[in-house]
Formats: structure tokens, sequence, C-alpha cells
């Protein structure tokens, strides 16, 4: 198989290790990556600066129709929000929370969905998010559906926000991981579910290199 023309799209719940294992398998195979929660991001760090709530679905959607989202490369991957550098600002706390909220509403997940799905037409290229496997890329070369524990996930997040120097506690992060869950698994509109056809790979107690070596060792297989 030429790896320069595979699709990996990879979904979980938030703090399963997608983006680390993402990252590291784009590098080891040499292709893309396409983080699509940090076009969610952009959408919500939009939406705060100009005053919406999380409700504000409709004024949201339109703001997405202005909106510019490139990727660059490196580690980590530079976002641009038309032409500026929004790398570090999506990452907060509080666009976390917009992007969970905003990402219910359908006429923003259809306008995501069809620019995700022009950005992978190519292939050579690792994806990863909430309905990679089941809408953006449901005929992706290998399905994957990330998992770990809530405890184990909070975990990691927490350490993810104490690197960037955000100010928060394990529990706080766990609730709040605990509500995106909710809001990922029950919104109407593609929920996150285990693909037909999928790999479920539960990752707690196994390295991102270990996972990226197992994803790739069912690339061979196909
Ligand atoms: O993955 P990340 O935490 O950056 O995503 C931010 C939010 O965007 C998630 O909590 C999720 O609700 C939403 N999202 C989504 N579909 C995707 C990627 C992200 O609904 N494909």
């Amino acid at each position: 198989m030429n790896s320069q023309n595979v699709v990996i799209a990879i979904d979980g719940p938030a703090g399963a290790g997608k983006s680390t294992v993402s990252k590291l398998l784009a590098k080891m195979l040499n292709i893309r990556y396409l983080d699509t929660g940090a076009m969610y991001r952009c959408l919500a760090f939009k939406a705060i600066e100009a005053g919406l709530t999380v409700n504000d679905g409709d004024e949201a959607s339109e703001l997405l129709k202005g909106l510019e989202i490139q990727f660059g490369t490196g580690d980590p991957q530079p976002v641009f929000l038309n032409g500026v550098e929004v790398t570090a600002d999506i990452r907060s706390p509080q666009v976390g929370e917009y992007a969970s909220a905003l990402s219910q509403f359908s006429p923003i997940r259809k306008q995501m969905v069809d620019r995700q799905k022009k950005m992978v037409a190519d292939g050579g290229v690792v994806l990863e998010g909430r309905d990679v496997t089941t809408v953006v890329a449901p005929d992706a070369t290998l399905k994957v559906y990330l998992t770990a524990s809530l405890e184990e996930r909070a975990k990691r997040r927490l350490n993810e926000f104490v690197d960037s120097g955000a100010a928060t506690s394990f529990l706080t992060v766990r609730d709040q991981i605990l509500q995106r869950d909710h809001r990922d698994i029950t919104r109407d509109d593609s929920p996150l579910t285990v693909a037909e056809g999928a790999e479920v790979i539960e990752s707690a107690g196994m390295s991102p290199l270990q996972v990226a070596e197992k994803i790739v060792s069912f690339l061979a297989t196909r």
C-alpha cells in the first residue's frame, strides 16, 4: 500500500490521545495531519470575539462563512484564521467549551464537513475528530475509534492545560470532559459513535508510539 494515498480517520472522546497519536502517525507515514477540532475551535474563538453566546448557532453559522481556516506545518501545527495565527489562542478552556456547544448546530457541522471533505479528497492524510469515521471520511482506508477511561483522559487533559499555563484543576477538567462527552454522544446531528468497520483501541497503559504502531499494523492489513 502506498501511504501517500491513505486516509486514516480517528474518532474518539476528548482526551483519548487522538491529537498526539495523529501527529505521530502523520510524521511516521509522511502524510498530512488534519485537526478537525481546531476548525470548530477557530469558529468558537471568533464567536467569543464577536460577543456571541454558546446558543447563537445561526449567527455563528453566518460568521463561519467569512472565516478562512488554514493549517501550516510544525508541532504544534500552526493554525491561521483569516491570515492571523491563532494556534495558542484556540486552546483555552473557554474556546473548548464554545466549540463543543456550537458544534451541535447542523448548519455549522454541514459547512465544516464540506470543507473537510475537500481537504481529504486527495488522500495522504490522517484526520481526527468526532465524526471523521462516520461522516467526513466513512470510506477511509482505516477507521479507528480511540478511547480511554474518563479518569485517564482527564489526567491527560489536565497535563496539557498545565503545560500551556492555563489555571484549572483535575475535578474541573473531569467535569468539562464529562459534559463534552455527553454533548458529543447525544447530539442529534452525527453523534460520536463507533463507525462500522472501525478498529477500537483502548489506549490506557499504552504510549502514543505504541498506539501509532498498532494503527500502522492495522494499515498493513488493508
Ligand atoms: O478535538 P477538540 O477538543 O479540539 O474539539 C473541540 C470540540 O469540537 C469538541 O469538543 C467537539 O464537540 C467538537 N468537534 C466536533 N466534530 C469534530 C471535531 C470536533 O463536533 N470533527
